[in-house]
């Protein structure tokens, strides 16, 4: 059997391959530029590549309701020529094979569930920094009716001396996306956050606000696991996070051990959306 993986994303689409066991036989990169052009490149790569069954996760505002008639869409997107694009049609009638379709975060939540830092829990809650939005996995299943998670725009308490104005079109500095997604690290300093010494100060306020973010979403969901992803965390912030949330909470919920409770992303190499992907794959044709 061999599955497909689609990590379609805003500046790049990753390709993949893998067997039923989740290992990766061929990547490929294409860039993401008319969302035809895109499309195609991908349509010709699963057909020298064949498989069983396509997992795609996409970057957002997208339809993930399988029984919405938008299923499978791009919405309302500033990405030039993306609004509207029926992702999963297009691939559907070129390639004649089953495909599912989620967000970008839900396929990384979903690998982490299936053979990262999930597999022994029933319950896990997924954030990428970057961009800061979160999905949620209750027992095999996405959390959510209407649409995909916005955690990265629930409210956070600017930390006191903050005066980052942030950069969240709706909601400014009262959103974790204003004041602590890699948009808003690189306004605040000029620089992306893969490219800042850890021990630039910002880091220490985005921790804060991690934690924030962390800390409601265990009071939300009470996950056994949550799982901190992107390029922006580091094993360094991770005990800052960690104190953080011990903080917030105030002694208020009995905490699990912090440790097991908070960890980074247990799949290598941002990997964690393929196999999410091809997970979600599987599941169709089995
Ligand atoms: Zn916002």
């Amino acid at each position: 059997m061999r599955l497909g993986s689609i990590e379609a994303g805003g500046t790049k689409f990753i390709l993949a391959i893998t067997d039923e066991h989740y290992r990766i036989l061929k990547r490929q990169r294409v860039a993401t530029t008319k969302p035809n052009e895109t499309l195609e490149a991908c349509v010709s790569f699963f057909k020298k590549n064949p498989v069983d069954a396509l997992g795609i996760g996409s970057f957002g505002p997208a339809d993930i309701k399988v029984d919405s008639p938008t299923y499978g869409q791009i919405l309302n997107t500033p990405k030039a020529g993306w609004s509207h694009t029926d992702v999963v049609q297009m691939l559907r009638a070129a390639l004649k094979i089953p495909i599912t379709f989620t967000t970008d975060v839900n396929a990384s939540a979903y690998g982490e569930y299936m053979i990262g830092q999930g597999q022994a829990v029933r319950s896990l809650v997924y954030f990428t920094i970057g961009t800061g939005i979160g999905g949620v996995i209750q027992d095999n299943h996405f959390i959510g009716g209407m649409s995909h998670l916005e955690m990265g725009h629930t409210m956070v308490i600017p930390i006191s001396g903050d005066n980052f104005k942030g950069v969240c079109p709706y909601h400014q500095n009262r959103c974790f996306e204003g004041m602590a997604s890699g948009p808003a690290i690189e306004a605040r300093t000029g620089k992306p956050g893969e490219q800042l010494k850890r021990t630039n100060e910002v880091f220490k306020l985005i921790s804060y606000y991690i934690a924030q973010l962390v800390f409601d979403a265990y009071l939300n969901f009470m996950p056994e696991r949550i799982v901190i992803g992107g390029s922006v965390v580091s094993e360094t912030e991770l005990p800052v996070i960690r104190r953080d949330v011990e903080q917030l909470n105030n002694n208020y919920v009995e905490l699990p051990n912090l440790d097991h409770l908070i960890v980074l992303t247990g799949i290598a190499n941002n990997g964690s959306a393929t196999i999410g992907n091809v997970a979600l794959a599987k599941n169709l044709i089995f």
